[in-house]
C-alpha cells in the first residue's frame, strides 16, 4: 500500500468502523472463541511478498472481530470501562498519520503545549489544587512505577541512580490491602522488593487503617529500615475501596515520605463535585494517577499523572545526553524527563478532542447516570431473597452473590456467573470478597443507556435457574 492510498483505505476503516458499532449491541459481549481458534487462522510464517489490502483487510474482518471482547458493547459491565469516545477516536485516527515523536518540546512543540493545557483543563475539572503539574503517560501502571521509583530514589537522595542499592537501607512502601497489582509489580521492577511492601490492613469500609500505618512506620524505623513512600488507593479495583487521605496524608507529611495516589478509575468522578468528598485532603498528595482511558471516555491509552512537585521525578527519570539537548531552550518542558519511556505518543490531542466534543457537563451527565443506574440495579437485586448485595455501590461498583438455599453461595454464584457470559448478552467478572466469591458490576461504558443496565437484572433472573 502506499501513501497515496491513504484516504481510500481509510474510508474503507471508516465504513467498516461505523458499521461494526451499529452492530455493536447484537454481538456477544465476550469473545466466544476457545483458545488457538485464532492462531490456527493465521499463517505460521510471514509473507515474503507483499499483499494487495483488499486481501489483508478480507482477513481483519473474517478472523479478527469474532475473537474480540467489545470493550465498547453498550452491556459491557466487567472490569472497567475502556472508554473510547468517538471524538477521541478521530484523534487517535490524526494521531497515527502524523506519528510524531512526542519526547522533548521541540520534537513536537504542539504535542508539549497541548499537553501542558490539557493536564491543566483536567486538574481544574477534577478540583486538584493549582499547584499541580501534569504529564501524560501510557498507563497508570507506568505512573505508578515512577512515583515508586521516586519514593526510592528520595529516600537514598538519589544515590540509587548512581550506586544502585549498594550499602542503602532497604525501603519501605505502605499500602491498603486494596491496592492495585500495579503496585505490586511496581515495587519488584523498581528492586524495591515485594517484601518491603508492607500491607496495611483495612477497617470495615475497606479504607486503610491510619493506627496500623503509624505503627507499621514506627517498627521499620526501629528495626532499621528507610520508609520511603505511602501508595494511596481510591476506587480500588475489586469493589472501590478508598483510603481517606486527609489522615493518611498528615501522618506521611509528618513522617516525611512521599505519596501517591491510585485513583486510576475512579479519578474520572472527580469532575463531579458531589464525589469529591470521599478524597478529601487529597491536595496534600506528591502524586496522583487517573486514567482519562476509563471512564471518562479518551481512546486507550491515556493516563494523567498530576505532581505537586515535578522536581523529585524529573531527578528520579530526566535523562539529557548531548543529543537530546535542546539548546538555549531551558524554559520549555521537556515530558521525556518526566516519563519512563523517551518516545512519547502524541496523547494528549484525545484529551481536547474529548473534553471538546462533549463538554465537561455532557461527561458529568454520563457519570452520574452511571453511578444512578447502578444503584437501582444494585437496589432490584438486593430486594430479592435469593441474592446478597455483598459490598453497596462505590460510584458505579457493587458486588453481589447468589445465595438460593441449601447450596454453597460461592459455588452457586460461580456456576450463575458462567452461564452469564456464556450466554453473552453481558459481561460481568468477579472478584473474592472476605473469602468469598461474588459477582462484581460496575456500569462506565460511554453510551450504555438505563435499559441495558437494568437489563442485568432480566438476564441474571431468566439464567439462575436453568
Ligand atoms: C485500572 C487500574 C490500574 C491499572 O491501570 P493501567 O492503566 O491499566 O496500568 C491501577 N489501579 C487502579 C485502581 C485501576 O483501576
Amino acid at each position: 500500500m502506499k501513501y497515496a492510498d491513504y484516504e481510500h483505505w481509510s474510508k474503507w476503516a471508516a465504513s467498516w468502523g461505523q458499521n461494526y458499532l451499529k452492530t455493536l449491541s447484537d454481538r456477544p459481549v465476550r469473545a466466544q472463541t476457545q483458545p488457538g481458534d485464532i492462531l490456527k487462522q493465521l499463517e505460521v510464517s510471514p509473507p515474503e511478498q507483499g499483499q494487495p489490502m483488499e486481501t489483508i483487510l478480507a482477513d481483519f474482518d473474517r478472523i479478527v472481530s469474532d475473537g474480540i471482547t467489545h470493550w465498547q458493547h453498550p452491556r459491557f459491565f466487567a472490569y472497567f470501562p475502556a472508554n473510547a469516545a468517538p471524538a477521541s477516536m478521530i484523534a487517535e485516527q490524526l494521531v497515527s498519520v502524523l506519528a510524531a515523536q512526542c519526547m522533548l518540546w521541540q520534537t513536537s512543540p504542539a504535542a508539549t503545549e497541548l499537553e501542558t493545557r490539557m493536564a491543566e483543563w483536567l486538574r481544574s475539572a477534577l478540583g486538584i489544587a493549582p499547584h499541580f503539574k501534569g504529564v501524560v503517560h501510557d498507563s497508570a501502571s507506568t505512573a505508578t512505577l515512577a512515583a515508586i521509583l521516586t519514593m526510592r530514589e528520595r529516600a537514598w537522595d538519589w544515590r540509587g541512580i548512581v550506586s544502585g542499592s549498594a550499602g542503602e537501607k532497604q525501603p519501605r512502601i505502605y499500602a491498603s490491602t486494596e491496592t492495585h497489582s500495579s503496585v505490586e509489580k511496581a515495587v519488584w521492577i523498581s528492586g524495591v522488593g515485594h517484601k518491603n511492601l508492607v500491607r496495611i490492613p483495612t477497617d470495615k469500609n475497606y479504607s486503610m487503617r491510619p493506627d496500623a500505618l503509624r505503627s507499621a512506620i514506627e517498627n521499620d524505623r526501629a528495626s532499621g529500615m528507610e520508609p520511603a513512600g505511602i501508595v494511596l488507593c481510591i476506587g480500588g479495583t475489586s469493589m472501590g475501596a478508598c483510603d481517606r487521605p486527609r489522615e493518611i496524608l498528615e501522618i506521611a507529611k509528618s513522617e516525611n515520605l512521599y505519596t501517591h495516589v491510585d485513583a486510576a478509575w475512579a479519578g474520572a468522578a472527580m469532575i463531579c463535585p458531589e464525589f469529591r468528598g470521599i478524597w478529601d485532603g487529597v491536595d496534600a498528595a506528591d502524586s496522583i494517577v487517573f486514567n482519562p482511558h476509563k471512564w471518562l471516555g479518551a481512546q486507550f491509552d491515556c493516563s494523567v499523572q498530576f505532581l505537586a512537585d515535578p522536581a523529585a521525578q524529573i531527578k528520579t527519570l530526566g535523562l539529557r545526553p548531548e543529543y537530546l539537548e535542546t539548546l538555549g531552550q531551558d524554559e520549555v518542558v521537556n515530558y521525556s524527563e518526566w516519563t519512563i519511556p523517551l518516545g512519547r505518543k502524541f496523547r494528549a490531542l484525545k484529551l481536547w478532542f474529548l473534553l471538546r466534543a462533549y463538554g465537561l457537563e455532557g461527561l458529568r451527565s454520563r457519570i452520574r447516570n452511571h453511578v444512578l443506574w447502578a444503584r437501582e440495579l444494585a437496589q432490584k437485586i438486593g430486594r430479592r431473597s435469593d441474592f446478597r448485595i455483598v459490598t453497596e455501590p462505590r460510584f458505579s461498583l457493587f458486588t453481589f452473590q447468589y445465595t438460593p438455599n441449601g447450596m454453597n453461595a460461592s459455588r452457586a454464584t460461580e456456576q450463575l456467573l458462567e452461564r452469564i457470559n456464556d450466554d453473552g448478552r453481558t459481561y460481568l467478572t468477579h472478584t473474592i470478597v472476605e473469602n468469598e466469591f461474588v459477582i462484581r458490576f460496575q456500569a462506565g461504558q460511554f453510551d450504555c443507556t438505563r435499559d441495558d443496565v437494568l437489563s442485568v437484572y432480566d438476564i441474571i433472573v431468566d439464567l439462575m435457574e436453568k
